[in-house]
């Protein structure tokens, strides 16, 4: 496995077929992982970076509060002007 310390502190864990995030302070059984093949983007916001991932079902996900609370946030928005070609 590789592990890289991102600059907000995460660390990123790459192991064949999936690639990880642990935040800092949590334990690795926290880690949030993503199968190889699954849609994410790394999106940095002012403190945190936060990951946005698509589903099965073509749903974007981000692991946010505001995205927690409103099912939606300005990653998505962010996401999606990259989608289309902005
Ligand atoms: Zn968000």
């Amino acid at each position: 496995m590789t592990s890289t310390t991102l600059s907000d502190g995460r660390i990123k864990h790459i192991t064949p077929g999936w690639t990880g995030y642990q935040n800092p302070n949590e334990p690795m059984t926290k880690t949030k992982w993503f199968k190889d093949g699954t849609k994410y983007w790394e999106i940095e916001g002012t403190k945190n970076t936060y990951v946005v991932s698509c589903d099965e079902r073509n749903l974007l996900k981000c692991e946010c509060l505001g995205f927690t609370y409103r099912k939606r946030c300005k990653h998505i928005t962010q996401v999606k002007e990259m989608l289309n070609g902005n």
